[in-house]
């Protein structure tokens, strides 16, 4: 990739007011929700539940350091079963909904508070070199996911935020627009910046919306802040729709079926065909491999 293309792909652009007192992450990620809506082929409604869980994800991953990631589990009631997205601070991001071809019915601006229903939202920070991940858990507020982020920042962290995510989707489903925008007021931020940014929320077009129109991440950040003094923070990093699955854990996956499948899958005498749901990768379990597991999982019982 040149340079030049290199500097235009999609990122996660951050900011900071010039007096210190607030911090921006904005992203237009059409392209990796579009992406994993044509992976796994994706109807409206959890396209747009994944998606903006997605874009949370992204904004919230860029605040970390390097080589860590954040992970997004809403465990709802609703018709979507388990939402999930993951994202790291390079940019790299993956979701899926355990019921990703339900078909549900649009509303004018899909809502889909309904869809996702009561529940746990839980954040899990995960760190390098296998430390223990943080784990903060609130009940899921809405649903529409953006005001389940600003409440767990205020829950979790005592951080004021406004969180505005959007994926517009076509007449076919397609996603025609997909990004966010998460701005954070840290200690110290005045009376006079929690009123400007107050107004202009109330005016502010959706996100989605914006970039249709061919709006910058730059044009977004202003029908926010205004004319506030900022600056850009480095952060170079082209977002990427991105699955680190591997064999490894589709074995273990696959032990977690226990040993009367896998007798089963033995039985079948032809290997046990795994798709992951992230990225619709298929991996072949053939015999020897599903064999050792299965003396594994034996050996356990006996212990
Ligand atoms: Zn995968």
């Amino acid at each position: 990739m040149s340079e030049s293309s290199n500097q235009n792909a999609p990122r996660v652009h951050k900011f900071l007011s010039e007096d210190l007192t607030v911090r921006i992450a904005v992203v237009n990620a059409t392209s990796v929700v579009d992406e994993m809506r044509s992976i796994q082929n994706a109807y409206p409604i959890p396209t747009v539940a994944v998606g903006r869980s997605m874009v949370a994800a992204l904004l919230m991953a860029s605040h970390l350091k390097e080589g860590q990631e954040l992970s997004l589990y809403f465990q709802g009631n609703g018709p979507l079963g388990r939402v999930f997205a993951e994202a790291n601070y390079e940019g790299h991001v993956r979701g899926y909904c355990n019921n990703s071809h339900i078909q549900l019915p649009i509303e004018g601006d899909l809502s889909i508070g309904a869809a996702i229903g009561i529940g746990l939202l839980t954040v899990t920070h995960h760190l390098p070199n296998q430390q223990e991940p943080h784990r903060g858990t609130v009940i899921i507020r809405t649903g529409e996911v953006g005001d389940d982020i600003a409440f767990y920042l205020h829950q979790s962290h005592q951080i004021p935020s406004v969180v505005s995510l959007g994926v517009q989707l076509n007449e076919y489903g397609l996603v025609q627009a997909a990004g966010g925008i998460l701005i954070e007021l840290m200690p110290g931020h005045s009376e006079d910046m929690i009123t400007l940014i107050e107004e202009n929320v109330k005016k502010a077009p959706s996100v989605s919306k914006r970039l249709m129109e061919g709006a910058s991440v730059e044009d977004i950040v202003r029908d926010f802040m205004g004319e506030t003094p900022l600056m850009e923070l480095e952060h170079p990093f082209p977002i990427k729709y991105h699955c680190r699955c591997s064999m490894e854990r589709v074995l273990r996956s696959v032990m977690l079926l226990g040993i009367d499948e896998i007798d089963r899958a033995l039985a079948d005498e032809k290997p046990l065909d795994v798709a992951c749901e992230f990225c619709g990768r298929h991996y072949e379990v053939g015999a020897e491999e599903l064999t050792k597991l299965r003396n594994d999982l034996y050996k356990i019982s006996l212990n």
